[in-house]
């Protein structure tokens, strides 16, 4: 029977790499897209190799990395790998084969400028008019950390391995008491010995906790922080935070730090505006990022909030509800439900996440209604955020444009989809919270340059980022095929941005 056979293993072959890449390959859009980055201005350092041999490209590596990143080889050693065996790689690193110490290196090296690169990429988008930053969504999604759980400590859990460990040492004490043979003994007080050891080893854990101030650390990455990654999965990782452009939903800054979004918004919504070079905005967001004071701090910054309200929490304890209480803004009191005038002392209390005024009245000894509103003997204190008027605007604009807030998850979650689960950037390969970011800095430019093609057909795509490179390298006029006309639109923005690098630099 005929069989379809391979070639000849013996025989000899003419190859010619450039054949063997195909045109929408995506190695030949990085490869056009690092060559239109000015990696020097954005801070890239080369890869020096030992004993004066000349250094690696870091254009070469950026274009390795970014390849890799799409294509779920993250770690240097698969990279290492496929600049061995990977046509495309073979293609696009000219047959460069970097070791994967240099790989992780250059990684590891350049964290400013994985992000000025990523920064840099979203404003030239914004020229483009690819972004137009009128609607941004912030959200934020858990990746695992190179710590285990194991290495996480808070004072409970040491408290608990502190008390088992006394409890042991108690233990081989009596046994010690009792008459033994000599192996018996020493081994015995081996094991004494070694739970000593442990002991001071979590004593040396509770310091550092008690110095840095923190409620929990990790021993392996300080930064990475006991996160709940899915529903009640908890493990140590990184809450990443990210914005998302609503126009073609592009990526347009990130960050990372926090446990949970409550204080991200202002940071992430003036970082981005700031980024943009624009007077105003709207965000959505959800309700974890719905806090008075970064409402209030967006509103005062002509940011426009849409962030889910949250329900106060007097409406979840069966007595009257704060919402009942009508406010005069005039008198700054409250009409309470028997018709009693609430004032406030003027005295502003400091609470775990905000600020408040206090107001009572002493209407409530002979109330009536009293079983109905508070269970306190001092009769009902209404608490009122000093951020009020921006949460209760903030509320309305919600309440108002349901479907104007619905955009959110259409705007952000999608990519967080396609970042874990098509890129299987589930974890972190890196250490400490810079390091992480230049790991999302990556992602997120490869994420808009893989959504360039979407958008785009590939082959416009890649005249687009020729032009780019041609444009940049100053010497448009020896390229011949016709530029697209949008590139020119912004031309005096984008070198702004570009002899503005330093500054950005700066802030960055
Ligand atoms: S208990 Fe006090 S606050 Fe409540 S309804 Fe009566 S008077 Fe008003």
């Amino acid at each position: 029977m005929d069989f379809v056979n391979g070639i000849d293993r013996d025989q000899l072959v003419m190859m010619d790499f450039e054949a063997n890449v195909a045109s929408d390959s995506w190695a030949r859009i990085v490869d056009l897209f690092v060559e239109m980055l000015p990696l020097k201005e954005l801070g890239f350092s080369d890869v020096l190799n030992e004993q004066g041999r000349p250094p690696y490209r870091s254009a070469d590596m950026l274009k390795l990395l970014m390849y890799g990143y799409k294509k779920k080889l993250r770690s240097s050693y698969a990279l290492e790998e496929a600049c061995k065996i990977n046509l495309e790689v073979i293609w696009l690193m000219r047959g460069l084969r970097p070791s994967a110490r240099k790989i992780a290196y250059f990684r590891k090296d350049n964290p400013k400028a994985f992000k000025q690169a990523f920064r840099y990429f979203v404003v030239l988008l914004k020229d483009m008019d690819l972004i137009d930053g009128e609607t941004i969504a912030i959200d934020s999604f858990k990746i695992r950390a190179q710590n285990s759980l194991k290495n996480n400590f808070n004072q409970k859990k040491i408290d608990r391995h502190i008390e088992y460990i006394d409890k042991k040492i108690a233990e081989y004490e009596n046994q010690l008491d009792d008459e033994l043979n000599a192996d018996d003994e020493a081994k015995i007080k081996e094991k004494k010995a070694t739970q000593e050891q442990r002991r001071k080893e979590y004593k040396a854990i509770e310091k550092e906790l008690e110095t840095s101030g923190e409620t929990q650390i990790s021993t392996i990455d300080p930064d990475a922080k006991s996160v709940i990654l899915h529903r009640n999965v908890v493990n140590v990782g990184y809450n990443i935070q990210a914005g998302c452009d609503g126009k073609h939903k592009l990526f347009i800054n990130n960050s990372t730090g926090r446990v949970n979004d409550t204080h991200a918004l202002s940071e992430m919504a003036l970082d981005a505006k700031d980024l943009l070079g624009i007077n105003k905005m709207n965000t959505l967001t959800d309700k974890g990022y719905t806090t008075g004071l970064h409402i209030d701090i967006c509103t005062k910054n002509g940011i426009t909030t849409y962030s889910s309200p949250k329900a106060h929490s007097s409406m979840n304890n069966g007595l009257y509800d704060m919402q009942i209480f009508e406010y005069d803004a005039l008198k700054d009191s409250y009409k309470c439900p028997a018709g009693a005038i609430m004032q406030g002392n003027q005295v502003i209390y400091k609470k775990r996440n905000h600020k408040v005024k206090r107001y009572t009245t002493k209407s409530c000894e002979a109330c009536e209604l009293r079983t109905l509103c508070t269970t306190n003997k001092r009769g009902r204190i209404i608490e009122r955020s000093i951020y009020q008027e921006a949460i209760e605007a903030n509320k309305r604009r919600v309440d108002e444009n349901p479907e104007y807030y619905k955009l959110r998850q259409q705007i952000t979650e999608h990519q967080f989809g396609t970042l874990k689960r098509q890129w299987g950037f589930t974890f972190t390969l890196m250490k400490g919270k810079e390091n992480v970011l230049s790991e999302v800095n990556l992602m997120m430019m490869v994420y808009n340059l893989r959504r360039l093609i979407s958008i785009f057909d590939i082959n416009d795509l890649k005249a687009r980022l020729k032009s780019l490179v041609f444009q940049i390298m100053g010497i448009s006029s020896l390229y011949k095929a016709p530029l697209s006309t949008f590139y020119f639109q912004n031309l005096p923005q984008r070198f702004c941005f570009f002899l503005n690098l330093q500054l950005i630099n700066v802030k960055g």
